[in-house]
């Protein structure tokens, strides 16, 4: 099988100043925020003021994707500020990511298609035409797309309203597939997120609220960014919504909470940084973290890489950070268990804990759908007791029992989970 060839993806220029994702860097950047996430988020967010001025917006997403903060407490901190509707609209965009999360549970056969399609295409999907080859390196001759291309290489991010138009403009200007686009996104978003960003796509191409399509056109980008591009002309702006069979509902149930005693091994992942707030009935004896790779396809021997090295980088410090604050938090001690590409080799590490600290309970925080799940399914299924148990969350418990449908439906909730979720 063959690998990403490196000519489409061109050295990177990384950026300097890039913010580290760690609980303490996500906790200060949260406090300057929060006087913002009013008035000025409503009225600002849809503007995409170019790559140092995204200051309307939060750019909190890398944290929250990672849990280095909690949903919680990026709401409870929100509503000490500002009223309810003074920062629904916030409020609103952090549920999203509850929302598809919770969908993506609820169909995990929509994230299963998508790798797949990667593995068939050998990790270089919709990338080996010229129309491609020029999309991904930014040479469309569309200014503002090859200038977001730019911008992701080169800070990992991009505002919502440039991810809507780009994911646009790939899908029905340029005809390439959205699950190549996806890839390309996955590939660089240092929050990436496989229910929100595989639920984006699909919802800009049509395919999440099937026949409505998102359709950038050359005014809302010139209005939404300043004039400081206007693509008259150049953009598709009659194309039909993409048709797709739906997938039918494999409705998640929420396991029971493991009633965990003494002593039991903790694992590190990416998908939670905050283990000290897990429903935990008592401390682990000990915390291990799991490598980066495992948030990625490459993890698998033989597999192509999404991810590249930098926002895989970033997971490898978060987990460090937060498995060395968990031992910390519950005194006890931390190991790394070294990356390896065989399930195998890392059960038998992963089995020598156990034995050293005399258990066989295994515990780890819900991970979601995802590379994350998928390998930890794996690495269970390699172990002595072939189980790993995990805690969910009250807020994924809850935002994944309601998104089964729409948005509309599962928002009607959202009062009713504030009160629970921050008066607990
Ligand atoms: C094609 C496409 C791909 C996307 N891929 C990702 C992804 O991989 N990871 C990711 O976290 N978000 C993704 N999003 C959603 C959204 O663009 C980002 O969450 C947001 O731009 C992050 O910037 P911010 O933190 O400044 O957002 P803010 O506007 O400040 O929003 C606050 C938080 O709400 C959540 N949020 C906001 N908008 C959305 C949304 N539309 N869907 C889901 N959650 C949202 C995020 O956690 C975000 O940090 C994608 C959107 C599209 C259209």
């Amino acid at each position: 099988m063959a690998h990403y060839q490196q000519d489409f993806f061109p050295a990177d220029r990384i950026s300097a100043e890039l913010p580290a994702i760690n609980r303490q860097a996500g906790l200060a950047h949260l406090e300057k925020f929060v006087p913002l996430a009013g008035s000025s988020y409503t009225k600002g967010r849809n503007f995409d003021r170019g790559r140092d001025n995204h200051s309307a917006v939060s750019r909190l997403s890398a944290h929250l994707r990672r849990r280095s903060i909690t949903e919680e407490e990026v709401l409870g901190a929100v509503l000490k500020h500002h009223s309810f509707s003074a920062s629904e609209k916030f409020i609103l965009e952090i549920f999203w990511r509850g929302y598809f999360k919770g969908w993506l549970a609820n169909r995990p056969s929509v994230w299963n298609e998508f790798v797949q399609y990667h593995h068939a295409n050998a990790g270089n999907a919709g990338t080996d035409t010229e129309s491609s080859r020029r999309a991904i390196s930014g040479k469309t001759g569309i200014s503002c797309f090859d200038s977001w291309v730019d911008e992701l290489k080169t800070s990992y991010y991009l505002h919502n309203h440039a991810r809507m138009w780009f994911a646009s403009i790939w899908i029905f200007t340029l005809g390439l597939d959205w699950q190549s686009g996806a890839a390309f996104f996955a590939r660089y978003l240092r929050d990436f997120c496989p229910a929100s960003n595989t639920l984006g796509w699909r919802w800009v191409a049509g395919l999440h609220t099937q026949g409505k399509h998102y359709l950038a056109t050359a005014e809302n980008i010139a209005r939404c960014t300043d004039n400081r591009f206007n693509p008259v002309g150049q953009l598709d702006e009659t194309a039909m919504p993409l048709s797709g069979a739906p997938h039918p509902p494999a409705y998640f149930s929420n396991p029971e909470t493991p009633v965990v005693s003494s002593p039991y091994l903790l694992l590190a992942t990416a998908e939670d940084c905050h283990l000290e707030s897990l429903a935990l009935a008592c401390p682990p004896a000990a915390v291990i973290s799991l490598p980066a790779a495992m948030g990625d396809s490459s993890w698998i021997e033989g597999v192509p890489a999404m991810r590249c090295a930098e926002t895989l980088a970033f997971d490898k410090d978060a987990i460090s950070e937060s498995a060395g604050r968990a031992s910390a938090y519950f005194d006890c001690p931390h190991h790394e268990l070294a990356d390896s590409p065989h399930s195998a080799a890392l059960a038998d590490s992963l089995a020598g804990y156990a034995e050293q600290f005399r258990t066989d309970r295994i515990v780890t925080a819900y991970p979601g759908v995802g590379f994350w799940q998928t390998h930890l399914d794996s690495l269970s299924g390699q172990l002595p007791t072939g189980q790993i148990d995990v805690v969910m969350r009250a807020y994924d418990r809850l935002t994944i029992g309601a998104a089964k449908k729409g948005f509309f439906p599962f928002k009607a909730h959202i009062p009713d989970w504030l009160g629970q979720l921050l008066d607990a």
